[in-house]
């Protein structure tokens, strides 16, 4: 082990003990009113936080939900499609995105990312869109958002829906051409998000949320998370049971405000990257797109020159951990064979995932530790 490395806290991938050591005595008397109030299930905290997500983002509505799979779930449901109906996604994301969409009975239909960006490639969307498509669901991936005007312009000119998987981008914004700013998850008709802990805002095991403006679709994916009830015992809709358990809301209620602190570590703890990777050939940093801001969920390079699993051994000997988001695309994967994709048919988000490697990122990371890890990069 090198010597700086010895004095210096040891490197993790994520800090959760960290950031909450921060908070621990809010939190933890949040946490302690549920469980004296034994309220567990849509209690107080759960309205709380609902209104403040809705305050801060600017959506119209937030519906809380069990985890952000079945935001991307309730999304898709409420929406009415019938199965055999297409939804345009892209095969460089988490699995859940084309999990959801094949559970429904609905036909993922992919398109490729852009190599720089990680996310939907607009130019291609179109080529994508037959009569049975109905919506297109574009991922904020890393935490940076899709090229958003431009889908929402495609969706208008064809008449499809759009369902925002915000799930890694909560807290990113976007501007449109028009000087409007918008929050990720609000500018479709729904957005989807995560509170997995080691999300932007991360609660204290699985959680989720949908936003969405509609009044209409907020009804529903309100009563579709609660069984699809109307009133109590009588069902309007086959529904879910997806709440977000009061203790995980009470967790957020003290976090949220601490949301905006947290982006700001995270883009902290980037630009340091940027600035010591700038000169490092072989590896290619980020790119940062004009028109949205990043919340780097993760701060992920591309490995060029070298052989990225070599190197990753390397720099973990070497005390720095890291990970491979993500190895496999989705078209690849055995449970989606069915789709009849093959070998070639996105060759960005092939070559992506043999390229790319995500650097420890979260709140709690220290300049020395950002330069130690950029220097044993540069060492291999
Ligand atoms: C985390 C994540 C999800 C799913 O969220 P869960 O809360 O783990 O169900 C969906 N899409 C993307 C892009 C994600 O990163």
């Amino acid at each position: 082990m090198p010597l700086d490395f010895l004095t210096m806290e040891k490197i993790r991938m994520v800090d959760l003990n960290g950031q909450y050591q921060r908070i621990k005595p809010e939190v933890d008397a949040a946490m302690q009113r549920v469980v004296d109030q034994a309220d567990f299930v849509n209690g107080n905290a759960v309205g709380t936080f609902a209104e403040a997500l809705a305050r801060y983002t600017g959506s119209g509505h937030v519906i809380p939900c069990a985890n952000g799979t079945d935001a991307l779930r309730l999304a898709l449901m409420a929406l009415d499609l019938q199965p055999g109906d297409e939804v345009v996604t892209v095969p460089f994301t988490f699995v859940s995105t084309v999990e959801v969409i094949a559970m429904l009975g609905l036909k993922p239909m992919l398109v490729d990312v852009t190599a720089d960006t990680f996310v939907m490639d607009p130019d291609q969307v179109e080529t994508a869109i037959t009569p049975k498509t109905r919506a297109i669901l574009p991922v904020h991936l890393f935490g940076q958002c899709a090229d958003m005007e431009r889908i929402m312009a495609i969706a208008r000119a064809h008449n499809l829906y759009v369902v925002e998987d915000a799930c890694q981008a909560l807290g990113a914004e976007i501007i449109f051409s028009d000087g409007s700013v918008h929050q990720a998850g609000t500018m479709g008709d729904v957005g989807c998000t995560s509170f997995f802990p080691t999300k932007n805002l991360g609660c204290f095991g699985d959680g989720g949320a949908v936003f969405t403006n509609s009044e209409a679709l907020a009804a529903t994916m309100h009563s579709m998370a609660n069984h699809g009830m109307s009133r109590k015992y009588f069902y309007d809709h086959i529904g879910l049971n997806s709440r977000l358990d009061t203790l995980q809301a009470a967790v957020l209620n003290v976090k949220l405000p601490h949301l905006n602190d947290y982006v700001r570590a995270r883009q902290r703890a980037a630009r340091l990257y940027d600035e010591a990777l700038a000169d490092c050939s072989g590896i290619i940093a980020p790119a940062k797109v004009p028109y949205s801001t990043h919340t780097y969920h993760q701060y992920t390079v591309r490995v060029t020159m070298v052989q990225r699993d070599s190197l990753r051994t390397r720099l973990a000997d070497a005390g720095v951990p890291t990970m491979i988001y993500y190895p496999c695309p989705l078209h690849l994967q055995k449970a989606y064979q069915y789709l009849g994709y093959k070998q070639g048919d996105f060759p960005v988000s092939e070559m992506l995932s043999q390229q790319v490697l995500s650097l420890p990122m979260h709140t709690e990371l220290t300049t020395e530790q950002i330069q130690y890890i950029t220097k044993q990069l540069k060492i291999f």
